[in-house]
């Protein structure tokens, strides 16, 4: 059984903190735009049909600015439709539109509350309840009152009649309008909620493999716009399922969580750093060469082996690293997988060569004999290979030195 973590405020890379996607169109804002442009489409249409029944607008110029008004409504619509973005200023300036073409309707009709009834403000009133941000929602709150009191004035005989009409509209209006802001917070807060969990390994409070997957796009793009290359390195402990056996399950998620917040405080802010199964981690990050990858393998290594030291449960872990320089066509799912599985295979030559080491895909592990010093073998090697330097040794074994295969 393991058991969930709590969360930790204090940690710096959670999967909320990996960078999301580029700016640009946001889906949000697409969505906005839509719905606004339907909004102003349905009021212009709506309101036009005042033009058509006899009685319902004032005589004289009253009806042309009603119809400039109606035009401007549907050209306003039209253009949020074609341009199918909206940024939060619009937004907000649209809403106070709506306010101000309301009483611009109350003032043309004959009879206000026969005709343009504050309802109508529930257009607005809905859009900045979904739309605008606290702040702009208080202003809004206060232009229905001023809206309702502009578009009743002068309809009632007395000034108390006029006072108690508008109150009870406003706060009708107000009160709607809060309420929808309030579930819509609420639905914001449930998203986001769920969006962290569904990215999230709950023991460690990592990012999962669903995560890791949903990042790959950003790596892909940012190792071909800086010309770097893309980097996988696959952890895994070693010796785990004796460590679970002689302390216990929970005494293994201990060392799980000791491990994760080590490898979290070690690796580089643009890596990506994955649980992607039971002791198995992944991190995906850019590096310039296999060298400055193996240094990032090595620091993680080091972090592993120094979070449980000098405790009787002591863990190492093996590290396989595979690098890439990413191609113009190339999936970067696709690529990912690809990367993680050469990745992989080289962690596995580093369990076979001994555990506690890295092992660089395409690279062999030459064992350095006591009588021959490192310089002594690279003047010895035929041209071509690539020397990468001596690897930690393990277990007494002797060191060995990383020649490139390419
Ligand atoms: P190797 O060095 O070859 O990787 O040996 P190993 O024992 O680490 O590898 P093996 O695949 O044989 O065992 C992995 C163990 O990891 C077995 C399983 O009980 C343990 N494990 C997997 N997930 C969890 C977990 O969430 N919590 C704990 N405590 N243990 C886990
Ligand atoms: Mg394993
Ligand atoms: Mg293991």
């Amino acid at each position: 059984m393991t058991r969930e973590r709590e969360p930790d405020t204090q940690r710096h890379r959670r999967p909320e903190d990996i960078p999301g996607p580029p700016p640009g169109r946001a889906p949000d804002d697409r969505v906005t735009a839509w719905c606004l442009a339907a909004l102003l489409a349905v009021g212009a249409g709506l309101g036009s049909l005042n033009l058509f029944i006899d009685g319902v607008l004032r005589d004289g110029p009253t009806r042309w600015v009603y119809l400039a008004t109606m035009l401007v409504l549907a050209l306003l619509g039209a253009a949020l439709a074609v341009r199918r973005r909206v940024d939060a200023a619009t937004t907000a300036g649209l809403v106070v539109l709506g306010d101000v073409v309301y009483v611009v309707v109350a003032r043309s009709v004959t009879d206000p509350m026969l005709y343009a009834t504050p309802l109508m403000l529930l257009f607005c009133c809905a859009a900045a309840a979904w739309f605008l941000g606290p702040r702009m929602l208080v202003i809004h709150l206060v232009l229905v009152v001023v809206a309702c009191t502009a578009a009743l004035a002068g309809n009632y005989p007395d000034t108390a009649g006029l006072v108690v009409q508008v109150t009870v509209n406003s706060v009708v209006l107000d009160l709607v309008t809060v309420v929808v802001f309030t579930l819509r917070r609420r639905v914001e807060r449930l998203l986001t909620h769920t969006r962290a969990l569904s990215s999230t390994d709950p023991l460690t409070g990592l990012a999962n493999r669903r995560c890791l997957v949903e990042q790959a796009p950003r790596i892909w793009r940012q190792a071909r716009r800086e010309g770097q290359r893309v980097v996988a390195l696959v952890l895994d402990l070693d010796h785990f399922k004796r460590l679970n056996d002689a302390f216990g399950h929970a005494a293994g998620d201990d060392v799980l969580r000791a491990v994760a917040d080590a490898l979290t405080r070690t690796v580089r802010p643009t890596d990506v750093l994955a649980r992607t199964g039971g002791e198995e981690l992944v991190v995906i990050g850019l590096a310039g060469d296999p060298a400055e990858a193996r240094q990032l393998a090595e620091r993680l290594r080091t972090a592993v082996a120094t979070s449980t030291a000098g405790r009787d449960r002591e863990v190492t872990v093996s590290i396989g690293v595979a690098v890439t320089r990413p191609g113009d066509t190339e999936d970067p799912t696709e690529a990912l997988w690809r990367l993680v599985d050469r990745a992989d295979a080289a962690m596995y030559r580093a369990k076979e060569s001994g555990r506690d080491q890295v092992v660089l895909a395409g690279t062999q592990l030459v064992p350095l004999p006591a009588t021959r010093s490192p310089a002594a073998l690279v003047a010895r090697t035929r041209p071509g290979v690539r020397w990468h330097g001596l690897t930690a040794s393990s277990g007494g074994a002797p060191p060995v030195l990383l020649s490139s295969l390419s």
